[in-house]
C-alpha cells in the first residue's frame, strides 16, 4: 500500500531524530544549558532559531531530553482535551436532563423562551402630531415635492400614530396617506377617514417606521377630490 504524505514526513522526521540522537554524543555536556532551558524550548508552540535550539539540535543528550519533554507535554495535552470533552458531555447531559425534568414536572404548558416581544400590532403606537394646516403644500409633479425645504415633522423610527391636522377647507371623506423615500418612491400607504372637531379636519394613520433608515422622506396626502400634496418630513 502506498504511503500517505503524512506517513512519509513522519518517517523522515523519525530518521532525522535518530540521526541527531546518534551523531552528537557530547559526553562532557559541553555548552549544555540545563534541563530548565530544554524544557522551555520544548514548550514552545513553534520553533525559534535561537542559541538554545541551535545547541539542542546539535547535542544528542539535550535532544533526548527535549524529545522526552515533548512526549510528556503531548500526553498532558491529550489528557486535557479528553477531560474537556468529558466536561462538555456532562454539561450537555445535565442541561438536557434538567430540561426533561422541568418538562415532566411542569408539563408542556409553556414553550421555552419564545415570543418575548409582542407582535407589532399589539404595541401601542406613539402619537406624532403633524400639523399641515397652515403650510402650503407642493403639488405632485412640482419640483422635488419640496423635500429640500424644512421638514414639517421629525418622527422617530418606531410605530407611530400620525395625527394629521389638515388645512382649513379640506374636503372631508376618505384620504390616502403615504410615505415616500428621497427618490419619491412610495414606501408605505394607508387609507383613513377624516374627523372634524374644533373647526379642524384631521386624519389618524398608523405607520411602522421602525425599518426605515434615518433621513429625509416625503409625506403624501390625497383627499377625495384633490391631487396628491406633499410635505417633507424627517425620520430619525
Ligand atoms: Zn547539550
Amino acid at each position: 500500500m502506498p504511503e500517505s504524505p503524512e506517513q512519509i514526513s513522519n518517517e523522515i522526521r523519525d530518521l532525522l531524530q535518530q540521526a541527531v540522537l546518534r551523531d552528537y554524543p557530547n559526553p562532557d555536556r559541553k555548552g549544555c544549558m540545563g534541563s530548565e532551558v530544554v524544557r522551555e524550548v520544548a514548550q514552545r508552540q513553534s520553533p525559534v532559531e535561537d542559541a538554545a535550539w541551535e545547541h539542542i539540535k546539535r547535542c544528542s543528550p539535550c535532544y533526548r531530553e527535549f524529545l522526552d519533554f515533548r512526549a510528556v507535554l503531548a500526553t498532558a495535552r491529550k489528557k486535557r482535551v479528553r477531560r474537556n470533552r468529558i466536561v462538555l458531555a456532562l454539561t450537555v447531559s445535565a442541561v438536557v436532563g434538567f430540561w426533561v425534568w422541568t418538562r415532566s414536572t411542569h408539563g408542556a404548558q409553556k414553550p421555552p423562551v419564545l415570543a418575548q416581544r409582542p407582535p407589532a400590532a399589539v404595541v401601542n403606537p406613539v402619537v406624532a402630531k403633524v400639523n399641515i394646516q397652515l403650510l402650503s403644500a407642493v403639488r405632485d409633479g412640482d419640483d422635488a415635492a419640496g423635500q429640500n425645504s424644512k421638514p414639517v415633522a421629525t418622527i422617530n423610527r418606531q410605530i407611530v400614530q400620525m395625527e394629521l391636522s389638515l388645512p382649513v377647507g379640506s374636503d372631508e371623506g376618505t384620504y390616502e396617506v403615504r410615505i415616500l423615500d428621497g427618490q419619491l418612491r412610495p414606501i408605505m400607504s394607508r387609507g383613513a377617514s377624516t374627523t372634524f372637531a374644533d373647526h379642524v379636519t384631521s386624519l389618524s394613520v398608523t405607520f411602522d417606521l421602525s425599518s426605515l433608515t434615518p433621513g429625509a422622506y416625503v409625506l403624501g396626502v390625497k383627499g377625495p377630490k384633490s391631487d396628491w400634496r406633499s410635505y417633507p418630513i424627517a425620520v430619525r
